[in-house]
Parts: structure tokens; C-alpha cells; sequence
């Protein structure tokens, strides 16, 4: 640590604390401005969205950056010290604004954001940590670290799986995705067959299942770290492959029947069947609770009939965790909803059907998107197509359970998908450290000039702080904690590689643009990840938003 590091962490934590504390006092006079005889109330809720998305944003930007400045320890570099306070700053930055509009709108007191505006400890770390000249240093440190920046204290088992992975994805993935993204193939076995054999469809389950994960507890970073190297290499061909069954084998490790635990976990975690999770439909995405794909109870099980959408792998796997509305009373809600385990042969087309003997039948075609290629997502119709009792998750008691079940699933989904968006970033970064470094402008190498520079210590601030965050949070998951800052990570890596993969394309001029260039198609694989696992405005509102309010309200409540 340099001489003035620890006076400038200092000084760092006194920003973000000072601006926890307005963070705090406007997460109150929201949550009070939301509260209808005591209670939360759905329509003011709605009615102050946009005080709902900053706060949830500046929920995100503060504790990125306080875990951030917490990891620096006495092992950590002058780079590590520098792209915190950089996050820092950065964070801080961008809080302020959004405080201000929160208070405005709420009719709060400004002049205590006022005060931190002008007071001098902000204007000092902003020079110190954000300025040309530290933009510089970071730019420079940034340029010579590999992408690998922010956490690399790992225990020896998890680094030795880091670095078995980032390997597999280099010498295996990284060869075939340009393949599959230019030409819209699907997952080659040359890759799905060691995937399965190095376990990684089994992460998430029970070693008395037949899994790769701890019989007790849980170990999220692993998860974390495996989909983050795999995700270097293909966001859509190999990062993907596993929050499938992350989700499924949640749902049922929490919900199925013994029966159904003995005969699918093994099998799911051998990667044979593969596995697809169809919860969205035509016109239902977001809106969970108000699905209408239809079960209608036969004798000896239920016949299905609708339509899911972007059912990612529908082709490719054996078996579809389908969310179905088993109550036809469509008042009960996220009640009304089961998981039917709909069974079916493999295939690689784009375009599948598939029929029964009883007369049922099930179509899909695979929807062109402009990246995230490899799996393919699906549209599906199912016209009368039987599904046995056994194949209903948990059973007659699991009847109306499959919201609860789904949200099993959903808090290991999200964090992978931060993982995926930290493997992505990686990838952009390090091909920017490359070509910025190979490519002449004026006489000198791009990555001498002080704005590429600037660009590429912000990136790696931004990586830095995603990684931090996300495999801090993957210990608190560990210890039964951490649900909402799950997504609160998920929507904070997201948006960061976009604009991660945003400069990198920048930085390579018209080759950015060019298909050749495996930086378009981190740019193109980046834009999902805001949409799925939680589109970024619902995941944002919905359960951030909503989590730090109630959060606010019970710090209020008197003690009982
Ligand atoms: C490539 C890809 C793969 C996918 N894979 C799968 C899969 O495997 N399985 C699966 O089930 N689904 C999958 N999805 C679907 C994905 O989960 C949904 O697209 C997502 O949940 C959003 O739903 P929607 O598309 O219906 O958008 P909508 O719910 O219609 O939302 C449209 C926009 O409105 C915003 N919005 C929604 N509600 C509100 C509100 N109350 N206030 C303000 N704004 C709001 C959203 O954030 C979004 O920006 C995939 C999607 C894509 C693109």
C-alpha cells in the first residue's frame, strides 16, 4: 500500500458514509410517502417508480463501492487501492444526482446534499481518485493486469478451480464460439461432453445426489467462479450452460418429492437430460403472477395447452421445467401456479415438434435474436400435451407451490447471471488491453493516450467492483442471507457490461464493429442480460426497491 493510500481509503469512507446517511434518510421518507394506513401500498408504490429506481441504483452504486474499499487489506496492490477509490468516486458521482431528484421529490431538505457537494474532503478525493492524472496510473495499471482485476485472495481449492476453468474456457470455448455466434449453431457435444464431464451441471446439487456440491451448505463461489471463466469464453455457448439446472435442482431440492429428488437430481447433474425453464409467455413476462398457460387435470395427470416464449435450450434439452397454471381461478394468483416436468426427446434444429401417442403435441422454433446465440431461445406451443402426476414438482402438496418454487431457483440464477456479466466484462476488457496496446493512432500506440487510458481504468474499476461484490455476496448467500442482494448485484453487473463492452467495441475503432471481432459479439451477448433473469426495471422496483423501503421501515418500527 502506498504512503497515501490509507489516508485517501479514509477519506473515501467518509464520502460514502455521509452519503449512506442521506441514502438512508431518503429511503425512509419513501417508504413513508408509500405507506397507506401502515402498510405498503401497490398504487403509491407505482407512483413513485422513479424514486424507486434511483434509490435502488444508489443502493447498488454505495455498497459496491463500500465493499469495495472493505476488501483492501495489506496485500492489496497500488492498483487494487486505485480502482476503488476510482469506484468510489465514480459511485459517489453518480449518487449524488439521484439523491437529489429522491429528495426533490419527496420535499425533503436538500441543503445536507448541498453541504456534501461543497464540502472540501469530496473535492479532494474526486482529484485524487478521478482526475486526469489518477485516470493515468489506474489506465496504465489496468493495461498491464490481464483483466484481472479486483478479488484474487481465493482459498486453494477455489483457485485451483478458477484457473482449471479459465483454461477450459481459452483452449475449448473460446475456439468454437465465434463459430456459433456467426453462424447460429447450436452448443456442439465437443464441448457440452467435458462440461459434464468436469461436473458443472451438478454444481448446485447435493453430492448425495450425484452432484459436485457440498452434502451441507452451500458453496455459491464456486458457482460464481466456474460460470465467470466460462463466461470469458461464450456468455450464450458455455456461461449459460448452467443456470438451467441451477434453477431446476433448486426447485426441486426445495419442493420434490423424494422420488422425484432420487431420479432427476442425478440425472441433471450428469447433464443427461439437459434441462429448459419455460416461465414467460406471449404476454406475460415480468408479470409472473399473472401467467395463463393452462393444466387441466386428466385422469392419471394434466394435459397442457398454450404458449411459452424464450425458452432458452428447448431444443436441446430432455426436460422443460414448464410453470403452469394448475387453478383455473385466475384470482389466485401466483397461487394458482405449478411445475410441470414436461419430458422430451433432444434436438438441434431450430425447429422441433414433438407428438404423442395420446394425440398431444408440442412445437418450438427457435426466435433469431442478434446474439446470445448457442442455446437458441424458443417459442412454444403445446396443444393437449400430457404430463403424468409424478411429473408434477412436489406433487398433489406442490399443487399451487411453483411461484415459491421458481423463487427457489432464482436467488442462485441471478447471482450467476452477475457472474456471467463479470466473465463477459473480462473478456472485453482484456481484448481492449490487447488492440489498444497493438494499434497505432498517430504515431503511438492507443493505449498511450491519457482518454484511453481514462477508459480502460474505468472499466476495470467497474469490473473490480462487480467481482468484489459479487463474490461477497456469494458468502453471505452461503450463510442463509443475501436474497436481495442477489439481485441488487445482477443489476449492477448487468449495466456494467454493457458498458464495459460498449468501450471495448469504442476502442477498436471500425474493427469493433466488424462480426471478426469478438468484441461485437460481447457488445451484442451483453445486451441480454439486463432483460432476462429480472428485467433491470422490474428487478430494480420490484424487489430492490422494495427491499431497502421495507428495510427502512423496519430499522423505524420500535423495538418490539
Ligand atoms: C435471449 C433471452 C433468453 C431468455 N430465456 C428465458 C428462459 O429460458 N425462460 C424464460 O422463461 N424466459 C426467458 N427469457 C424471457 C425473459 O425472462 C423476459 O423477456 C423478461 O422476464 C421480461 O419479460 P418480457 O419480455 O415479457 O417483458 P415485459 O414484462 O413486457 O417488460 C417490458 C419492459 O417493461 C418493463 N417493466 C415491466 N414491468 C414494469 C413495471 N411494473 N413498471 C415499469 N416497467 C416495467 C420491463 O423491465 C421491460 O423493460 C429470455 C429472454 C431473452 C431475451
Amino acid at each position: 500500500m502506498t504512503a497515501k493510500g490509507p489516508e485517501r481509503i479514509t477519506e473515501a469512507r467518509g464520502i460514502l458514509a455521509a452519503l449512506r446517511s442521506a441514502f438512508d434518510a431518503g429511503a425512509r421518507a419513501l417508504a413513508q410517502a408509500c405507506l397507506v394506513n401502515g402498510r405498503l401500498d401497490a398504487r403509491k408504490l407505482d407512483a413513485h417508480q422513479v424514486a424507486s429506481f434511483d434509490l435502488a441504483w444508489t443502493g447498488a452504486d454505495l455498497l459496491a463501492a463500500e465493499t469495495s474499499l472493505d476488501a483492501l487489506d495489506a496485500g492489496a496492490t497500488a492498483l487494487d487501492i486505485d480502482l476503488a477509490l476510482l469506484f468510489a468516486a465514480d459511485a459517489a458521482a453518480a449518487s449524488l444526482p439521484r439523491l437529489e431528484a429522491l429528495y426533490l421529490e419527496l420535499g425533503l431538505d436538500l441543503s445536507s446534499l448541498h453541504a456534501f457537494a461543497q464540502d472540501p474532503r469530496w473535492d479532494a478525493l474526486r482529484r485524487a481518485a478521478a482526475g486526469s492524472q489518477a485516470l493515468e496510473r489506474a489506465g496504465r495499471g489496468v493495461a498491464t493486469s490481464d483483466g484481472d482485476v479486483g478479488p484474487r485472495r481465493l482459498d486453494e481449492p477455489h483457485a485451483l478451480a478458477q484457473d482449471a476453468f479459465r483454461r477450459f474456457s481459452a483452449d475449448v470455448v473460446a475456439p468454437l464460439a465465434e463459430a456459433i455466434h456467426r453462424q447460429d449453431l447450436t452448443v456442439p457435444e465437443s464441448l457440452l461432453k467435458p462440461l459434464r464431464e468436469m461436473g458443472v451441471f451438478g454444481l448446485s446439487i447435493p453430492e448425495a445426489y450425484g452432484g459436485s456440491g457440498p452434502n451441507e451448505g452451500e458453496d455459491t463461489l464456486l458457482m460464481v467462479l466456474v460460470t465467470e471463466a466460462l463466461s470469458e469464453g461464450s456468455l450464450a455457448a458455455a456461461g449459460s450452460l448452467i443456470t438451467r439446472p441451477e434453477i431446476l435442482s433448486r426447485a426441486l431440492l426445495a419442493g420434490g418429492t423424494a422420488e422425484q429428488k432420487a431420479h432427476w437430481l442425478p440425472r441433471l447433474a450428469a447433464g443427461d437430460p439437459l434441462c429448459a425453464i419455460a416461465i414467460t409467455e406471449p404476454d406475460y413476462g415480468s408479470d409472473v403472477a399473472s401467467l395463463i398457460f393452462k393444466g387441466t387435470r386428466v385422469p392419471g395427470g394434466w394435459k397442457l395447452d398454450g404458449a411459452k416464449t424464450w425458452c432458452t435450450f428447448a431444443g436441446k434439452a430432455g426436460l422443460l421445467m414448464v410453470v403452469t397454471r394448475t387453478n383455473p381461478d385466475r384470482s389466485a394468483g401466483y397461487k394458482g401456479l405449478s411445475l410441470l416436468l414436461v419430458e422430451k426427446p433432444p434436438s438441434d434444429e431450430h425447429e422441433f415438434v414433438v407428438r404423442q401417442e395420446e394425440g398431444g403435441i408440442l412445437t418450438g422454433r427457435a426466435i433469431p435474436t442478434i446474439g446470445y446465440r448457442g442455446m437458441h431461445s424458443f417459442e412454444l406451443s403445446f396443444q393437449d400435451f400430457f404430463v403424468p402426476d409424478a411429473n408434477v414438482v412436489g406433487g398433489e402438496e406442490g399443487l399451487g407451490r411453483g411461484f415459491y418454487l421458481t423463487m427457489a431457483g432464482m436467488v442462485g440464477g441471478r447471482m450467476q447471471t452477475a457472474a456471467r456479466a463479470c466473465g463477459v466484462m473480462r473478456a472485453a476488457l482484456r481484448a481492449a488491453i490487447r488492440y489498444t496496446a497493438d494499434r497505432k493512432v498517430f504515431g503511438a500506440p492507443l493505449a498511450d493516450f491519457q482518454l484511453t487510458q481514462s477508459k480502460l481504468a474505468r472499466m476495470g474499476a467497474r469490473l473490480a467492483a462487480c467481482r468484489q461484490l459479487a463474490y461477497s455476496i456469494a458468502g453471505l448467500i452461503d450463510c442463509g442471507e443475501g436474497r436481495m442482494e442477489a439481485s441488487l448485484v445482477k443489476l449492477l453487473a448487468c449495466r456494467s457490461a454493457e458498458m464495459v463492452t460498449r468501450e471495448a467495441l469504442q476502442l477498436h475503432g471500425g474493427m469493433g464493429y466488424a462480426e471478426e471481432s469478438a468484441v461485437s459479439r460481447y457488445f451484442l451477448d451483453a445486451r441480454v442480460l439486463s432483460i432476462f433473469e429480472g428485467a433491470e426495471e422490474t428487478l430494480a422496483l420490484k424487489v430492490v426497491a422494495r427491499a431497502l423501503i421495507e428495510r427502512a421501515l423496519d430499522a423505524q418500527a420500535p423495538a418490539a
